[in-house]
């Protein structure tokens, strides 16, 4: 049998649904959702994610602040969500990547037992007291951190404001040093131009749509949860992958439940519009499947990882395989 293409999902809140909503993540898909009661249907599990093909997602350390105010608390659901992706690492589910080796390892064990490696992002830096905590981050195995998800400490983030605060130009001098990277999802717009401004790491967007189709004034979802035109220009040159999210109110603000799923069509459209300022290279896939939103709430037909694969029927042939793993593969090569 041919190899099959590693496919990277940059963005997965695996953590975040295991320890929230009690789910036993290393369940097939098909049992989980006969296990959750209610009209829910979970998207995505971790040998759903195995038999893919997927061979490494993004994994968040998401950090709701609705539910953890304080940063303490922060803090305290933040590591046990490390220690959860470090329990299922143990127990020989997944490989936890820090750097290049462990990654050209992990990809050349992946071609025989398809376990999916993850890389930690921590979605929201609220968990980190200060910059002087990196290096333990890092030791825990953080790699990627998006400053805010809602505005936090050190950034302005979705439907906010604010820029970078004093606080979040020190954090990203001490990403610097640190070598981790940039995740610029959520950031408000004064913040995404200013954090691009003062970081010279890698940045990326783990997971944002193009303003320009996934976004409308009638839309219940800040705009600046989408990357506008600007936003999309300021990446060329710093050698970011963008990742599409695969929700359908992403796609396409004016959908509800009520109303037929979009084609996966609408994905590969949002993909173009990336692609026409930042080219191929930059194009990925941060589907956030079950971060929010079950499989309902996704394109026809692609409602688990099993489906990412038949994303390529609607991308140009040439690049659909560097935008289903490729893409994120070359950008952690780069400096991880
Ligand atoms: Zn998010």
């Amino acid at each position: 049998m041919p190899a099959l293409d590693p496919i990277v999902d940059a963005h997965l809140d695996l953590a975040y649904g295991a320890l929230t909503h009690g789910w036993d993540l290393t369940l097939p898909l098909e049992t989980l959702r006969q296990r959750v009661h209610g009209p829910y249907r979970p998207t995505v599990t971790l040998p759903a994610l195995g038999d893919a093909g997927v061979a490494v997602a993004f994994a968040t350390i998401f950090v709701d602040p609705e539910r953890y105010p304080g940063h303490e608390e922060a803090k305290q659901a933040a590591l046990a969500q490390i220690e959860r992706y470090r329990r299922w690492e143990a127990a020989g589910h997944v490989r936890i990547i820090e750097d290049a080796g462990m990654l050209r390892a992990h990809l050349e064990a992946w071609s025989h037992d398809q376990k999916p490696g993850l890389v930690l992002l921590m979605e929201g830096a609220e968990p980190i007291e200060s910059p002087d905590e990196l290096p333990e981050w890092k030791r825990l195995g953080v790699r990627i951190i998006g400053l805010a998800w809602r505005t936090t400490r050190y950034a302005g983030g979705t439907g906010g404001h604010e820029g970078l605060s004093p606080l979040g130009r020190d954090l990203l001098a001490a990403m610097a040093d640190e070598g981790l990277a940039l995740d610029l999802s959520h950031l408000s717009d004064a913040a995404f131009f200013e954090a691009l401004d003062h970081f010279a790491g890698p940045v990326a967007v783990s997971h944002a749509n193009p303003r320009a189709l996934g976004w409308s004034p009638e839309s219940p979802v800040p705009a600046n949860r989408f990357l506008s035109d600007d936003e999309l220009r300021a990446l060329k040159g710093r050698g970011g992958v963008v990742g599409v999210v695969l929700y359908n109110r992403f796609l396409d603000p004016t959908w509800t439940a009520e109303k037929p799923r979009p084609s996966p069509e609408l994905v590969a459209r949002h993909a173009r519009v990336i692609a026409g300022s930042l080219g191929w290279d930059s194009v990925g896939i941060g589907s956030d499947f079950d971060g929010g939103f079950g499989a309902d709430a996704t394109p026809e037909g692609i409602e688990s990882p099993g489906d990412l694969r038949a994303l390529s029927k609607v991308l140009p042939e040439s690049h659909a395989a560097r935008v289903l793993g490729a893409n994120w593969l070359r950008w952690l090569g780069s400096w991880l």
